[in-house]
C-alpha cells in the first residue's frame, strides 16, 4: 500500500486553473523531490497534500485514510499527528526558545503529557546537533540552526510524512547540503518519508524520484 496517494487533484483560483489533475503515489521511506518553475503550482499542490487546503476535485489518501472526507476539526487533528511541515522561512515563534518551538506541535491536541513532549523535543534537538542551543531564541541561532529546529518541530509528533517547501531556499550551499544530508539520514535511520519541493538540483538528484511540475501538471 502507498503511504500517500493523490489522484486527480484540481484546484482553481478564480478563473486560474492552478492544478490540472495531478496524481502522486509515495511509498514509505521514499524521498520524493518536486522541481519546476515558479508559478507551476508546486506550493499549492504541497498544501493540498498537507491538508492545509482542499482541492476542488480529486482525493488524497494518507495511510489509507481519505483525508478530505473528514470534518475540519478531525482533519486538523489528523494533520497535526500525521504530517510534518518544513517551510522556506522556518516560521519559528520569535519569543519562544528552540526547545519550546520544537515542542509546540505536542501541545496542540494534547498528545502525550508535558514531560514526554519535552523529553522527545530534547532527544530530537540532540540528534540534530543542537544540544547546546535548546534555550536559545530563534534570533540567537544561525539560519542553518533555525532550519534544524524547524526539522525537529516537524518530527515531534512522529509524522507519517514530512512535506517541505523550499526547505533550503534561504540557506547558503554549505548549510543546504547539511540539511539535505539530514533528510536522507532520517530516511535511512527511521524510514521517514519526505516530499520536498525544491529548486536545488543537487537535492533533486539525490532523491529517490525527481518529479517535474509545469503549468499545473506533473510532467511524465
Ligand atoms: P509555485 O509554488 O510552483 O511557485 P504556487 O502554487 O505558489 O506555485 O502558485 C501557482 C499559481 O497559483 C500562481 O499563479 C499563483 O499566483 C496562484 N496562486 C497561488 N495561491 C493563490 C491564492 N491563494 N489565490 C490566488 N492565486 C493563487
Ligand atoms: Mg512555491
Amino acid at each position: 500500500m502507498n503511504l500517500l496517494q493523490a489522484s486527480g487533484i484540481r484546484r482553481t483560483y478564480g478563473s486560474l486553473q492552478v492544478l490540472k489533475g495531478i496524481d502522486l503515489e509515495v511509498k514509505k521511506g521514499e524521498v520524493v523531490a518536486i522541481v519546476g518553475p515558479s508559478g507551476a503550482g508546486k506550493s499549492t499542490f504541497l498544501h493540498i497534500l498537507g491538508t492545509l487546503d482542499r482541492p476542488d476535485e480529486g482525493q488524497v489518501l494518507i495511510e489509507g485514510v481519505n483525508v478530505f472526507t473528514q470534518k475540519d476539526k478531525d482533519l486538523a487533528k489528523f494533520r497535526n499527528e500525521k504530517i510534518g511541515f518544513i517551510f522556506q522561512f522556518h516560521n519559528l515563534l520569535a519569543e519562544f526558545t528552540a526547545l519550546e518551538n520544537t515542542c509546540m506541535p505536542g501541545y496542540i491536541n494534547g498528545l502525550g503529557n508535558e514531560k514526554e513532549i519535552i523529553s522527545r523535543g530534547k532527544e530530537l534537538l540532540e540528534m540534530l546537533g543542537l544540544s547546546g542551543r535548546m534555550d536559545h531564541l530563534p534570533s540567537q541561532l544561525s539560519g542553518g540552526e533555525q532550519q534544524r529546529v524547524a526539522v525537529a518541530r516537524a518530527l515531534l509528533n512522529k509524522p507519517s510524512i514530512v512535506l517541505a517547501d523550499e526547505p533550503s531556499g534561504n540557506l547558503d550551499s554549505h548549510n543546504a547540503l547539511d540539511l539535505h544530508q539530514l533528510f536522507f539520514k532520517l530516511r535511512d535511520d527511521f524510514g521517514q518519508t519526505f516530499v520536498i519541493v525544491t529548486h536545488n538540483e543537487e537535492l533533486a538528484e539525490m532523491a529517490d524520484r525527481r518529479l517535474v511540475m509545469q503549468d499545473g501538471m506533473m510532467l511524465p
